[in-house]
């Protein structure tokens, strides 16, 4: 026995109502009361016609109760509460027949509003600038709480815990020291021994035909706790405008020389000549890679570069977060560089600057 009622099922009673009235011989009519929100009369109906009979003639299907959603109210389930009918206080069939002053009633269903869960998410703070010219502090993220419909996943309502930081380039007193061109059999290790006597850590953008020649080189530099960056596989400047397919083999192939090799995947890429346009961005982008630019050129590749040359272009231009570019390769002549490097690591630290990565935690 179906101890409830549903409003399609009364309509399919209400059908059977209507073929029962077709036939010739109309027996007596009995009374019964109807109760139903807002209603409560009596009515008279056929003996033997069903209880659907008589709500049809109250004018009192009722309704069912339905699930909605937590914010928009959407019906989630339109029978969640079924209306409940009654004869005489018993559930019954909306088919099954009443007798002479039986008491039908209709109970509606109640709307519900479906339950809400509260979550908590991670919200990413805005990407950095895509080509660094500063020394830049990494976003922090932050969280957001957020309450949703259990069942609609609707938000009902979310709420900021802690507000994302954004990167930003750094106020404090530090440069970035990088490197070009290398690893150089020649001049790599005598940068690298200036910075090691100096105490202080560099990075390094390294060409990668040059890794796959000599990657004892660059692993000394991992190992002596500096950071690798990509600078093509060939030092190829004629990036700008090149097909993708160019620019996966020259920047795809840089990264790789490093990881075939069994070193880090570089953090950073330094565009050789300094050329860049949007694919080259989003090309490294989608390796993970931090295009360097600088603020600072030593123009130590410059022909008659010397010692005097390169420290002038350093404590002229130098300011807060400044990347300096230098070269451990790519010349017949390094030495003005490795020379100028210990002055100017001495003075910038007598001005209080303090040597780190491009890329840094927030502060
Ligand atoms: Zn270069």
């Amino acid at each position: 026995m179906v101890a409830f009622l549903l409003v399609t099922a009364l309509l399919a009673a209400a059908t059977a109502v209507f073929a029962y009235r077709r036939a010739d011989q109309r027996p007596a009519q009995i009374a019964v009361r109807v109760q139903a929100t807002g209603l409560d009369r009596w009515v008279r109906i056929d003996d033997g016609e069903p209880v659907a009979a008589a709500l049809l003639a109250a004018g009192a299907l009722g309704h069912d109760g339905r699930l909605l959603s937590a914010k928009d109210h959407v019906v989630l389930d339109p029978r969640v509460d079924p209306a409940v009918l009654t004869v005489d206080g018993k559930r019954v069939d909306p088919a099954s027949v009443p007798v002479a002053r039986d008491v039908v009633a209709i109970v509606d269903g109640k709307d519900r509003v479906e339950p809400t869960r509260t979550v908590r998410e991670a919200v990413e703070p805005a990407a950095m600038d895509d080509v660094l010219v500063h020394v830049t502090e990494k976003g922090v993220p932050g969280t957001v709480e957020r309450v949703l419909g259990a069942t609609s996943g609707e938000v009902v309502s979310s709420r900021v815990i802690k507000a994302p930081i954004a990167p930003k380039r750094t106020d404090r007193k530090v440069v970035a020291l990088t490197f070009d061109d290398g690893p150089s059999a020649l001049w790599t290790a005598k940068v690298l021994a200036v910075l090691k006597a100096k105490g202080v850590h560099a990075t390094f953008c390294e060409i990668g035909t040059q890794v796959a020649d000599q990657p004892q080189l660059s692993k000394a530099i991992v190992d002596q706790g500096h950071q690798l960056c990509n600078h093509t596989l060939h030092h190829d400047e004629g990036l700008k405008g090149a097909a993708q397919a160019k620019l996966d083999e020259e920047i795809g192939g840089g990264a790789k020389a490093f990881t075939d090799h069994g070193l880090p995947a570089p953090s950073y890429y330094r565009p050789p000549g300094g050329f860049l346009d949007d694919a080259i961005k989003a090309t490294v982008r989608g390796q993970h890679e931090q295009t360097l630019y600088w603020k600072v050129d030593t123009e130590d590749w410059r022909k008659g570069a010397n010692t005097l040359t390169i420290l002038r272009h350093v404590l002229d231009q130098v300011e807060p977060g400044a990347i300096i570019l230098m070269h451990d390769g790519g010349g017949a002549e390094r030495q003005p560089t490795i020379d100028a490097l210990g002055l100017a690591i001495d003075h910038l630290k007598a001005e209080g600057y303090e040597f780190t990565f491009p890329v840094i935690a927030h502060s």
